[in-house]
């Protein structure tokens, strides 16, 4: 039976009993996943804590990149006012698509004291009618905060009262920020959003002038061998182009959504013969959905970073398509391409201790790929934990022993972390680089969309940056010279977990 889409999709602390409270050894870690009551890693929590993220900002992130779409925020200024800054960059990404494209509209209800005496739906129908008038997009995307939450407006309502007034597609993402600490919810919001209002039913075959039997033998045949890849935020077209190269190496179609796709995209999902996830902790709960409700099989396994993690990546696709024998000599040319060209940078990276912070899923197959290079794993920090991490967690090069801190932001469980633990250099998910580089130590971003680090090119390209970044770290060090971090030794003297309640 399939997965019934609710008006919105449920916390991922419900959903995935996933936690963000947790710190001790990797082998801990192991040992509390594999227990039957899973560990129970939600009922944690701390007693103090610095910020964690708004599950409506990610979302928002999202469905920014959507083309053809303009995108509601309904609630105050200030909830979306945030991504205007990143406005720029996801134009020009969404440009390296399709150069035709125009920039990300975002609209804001701009909800105010009195709203919240007299309520919001006004301001979001003119908005509705204003943004189809005006832009005349394929859809409209209602994202709601906390405000309209709080107040009792039927967004979903609303929206169906004026499909017959528009002729955009109208969807509805419930966000609101207070719902969740697990960020990643925004994911399954956006999703809920999309399976909701837009993977509805299959495409129309768009048939040649006279169809005819060759017609029906292409369009089967295109289909049977189309794979959808579910990209993610964090990351670019370099990326991209490196995947769409070795599937199409194994004769494949590849169609990537959700970012950056048009909504008609989201339809021709329906038409693969795959789906094919890059992050479990992203694309779980829409891949379930469409597996189930339309018999389409779905790959959620690891992510195709470092040699390893590309290769089985790979070999599972194959599988899928009885393709193996092809796969594997892909694999053994590209690994031999790789090493040759890897050699002069294993013998900088030998020995050098990372300390890698970031997505679940992100910061293992990133290990396995810093360990590949020669690099040694000194610590990790993951933003949440879920069952999605046990596939790679197994694989992974870390020791029993290595320290794993659980957290949502909290970047004073990180600076005692790196104080006890001494690395030579940081991967870091972007945005905290602020704080990070008073570390004093080099830092490369985890992600970064303009630059490639999946695939074999993508491993090639982080041994590069990474040697760059530690032949000169002097810029950080003089920041963390002038401008230190701000604790006091006796917090360095604490446990790093010393706030967690189990
Ligand atoms: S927590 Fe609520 S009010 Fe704050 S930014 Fe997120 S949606 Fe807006």
């Amino acid at each position: 039976m399939a997965m019934t889409i609710e008006r919105a999709a449920p916390p991922r602390e419900d959903r995935l009993q996933a936690g963000t409270a947790y710190c001790g050894t990797c082998a801990q870690l192991r040992e509390r996943l594999g227990r039957k009551d899973g560990g129970c890693f939600n009922q944690a929590n701390r007693s103090f804590g610095q910020s964690f993220g708004c599950q409506f900002t990610l979302s928002l992130a999202m469905l920014n990149t959507l083309r053809n779409t303009v995108v509601i925020v309904h609630g105050p200024v200030g909830c979306g006012f945030w991504s205007v800054g990143g406005i720029g960059a996801t134009r020009n990404m969404k440009r390296l698509r399709d150069p035709a494209q125009g920039s990300t509209i975002q609209i804001s209800t701009n909800l105010d004291e009195s709203d919240v005496i007299s309520g919001g739906e006004t301001k979001l129908r003119e908005a509705v009618i204003y943004a189809d008038r005006e832009f005349r997009p394929e859809a409209i995307v209602v994202t709601s905060t906390c405000v309209p939450a709080l107040i009792g407006d039927d967004v979903d309502k609303i929206l169906d009262e004026l499909r017959k007034d528009v002729s955009a597609d109208l969807v509805s993402v419930n966000c609101e920020g207070f719902k969740t600490k697990l960020m990643a919810t925004a994911y399954d919001a956006v999703y809920n959003g999309i399976l909701k209002n837009l993977s509805k039913k299959k495409t129309e075959r768009e048939s040649l002038v006279i169809p005819d039997k060759l017609d029906d033998i292409l369009w089967n045949y295109n289909n049977a061998r189309t794979v959808n890849v579910f990209n993610v935020g964090s990351m670019g077209r370099p990326d991209e182009l490196e995947l769409a190269r070795l599937l199409t190496a194994l004769e494949l179609k590849v169609n990537f959504i959700p970012c950056f796709a048009s909504p008609k995209d989201f339809r021709k999902v329906l038409d693969a013969a795959l789906n094919v996830s890059i992050c479990g902790t992203h694309d779980d709960y829409y891949v379930q959905h469409i597996s189930e409700a339309y018999g389409i099989p779905s790959i959620i396994d690891t992510m195709p970073i470092g040699r390893k993690g590309t290769g089985r990546w790979l070999m599972k696709i194959a599988e899928h398509f009885h393709i193996e024998e092809q796969a594997k000599l892909l694999i053994e040319k590209e690994d031999a391409a790789l090493d040759e060209a890897l050699e002069p940078y294993r013998k900088i990276l030998k020995g050098k201790r990372a300390y890698i912070s970031g997505g679940e899923m992100r910061i293992f197959v990133t290990a396995e790929l810093v360990n590949d290079l020669g690099l040694e794993i000194a610590g990790l920090k993951s933003h949440h934990i879920d069952h999605f991490v046990e596939p790679v967690l197994d694989d992974a090069p870390v020791s029993g022993d290595t320290c794993i801190d659980i957290a949502s932001q909290h970047p004073f469980e990180q600076a005692n972390l790196l104080r006890k633990i001494k690395p030579d250099v940081l991967l870091m998910h972007i945005g905290g680089g602020n704080f990070t580089a008073k570390h004093g130590l080099p830092v490369l971003p985890l992600f970064n969309p303009g630059f490639n680090y999946m695939g074999y090119s993508g491993a090639f390209e982080i041994a590069y940056r990474l040697k760059r970044i530690l032949s000169n770290s002097q810029y950080n060090k003089n920041i963390q010279k002038y401008r230190p971090l701000p604790y006091r030794e006796s917090w360095y003297e604490k446990d790093v977990g010393a706030y967690i309640k189990e």
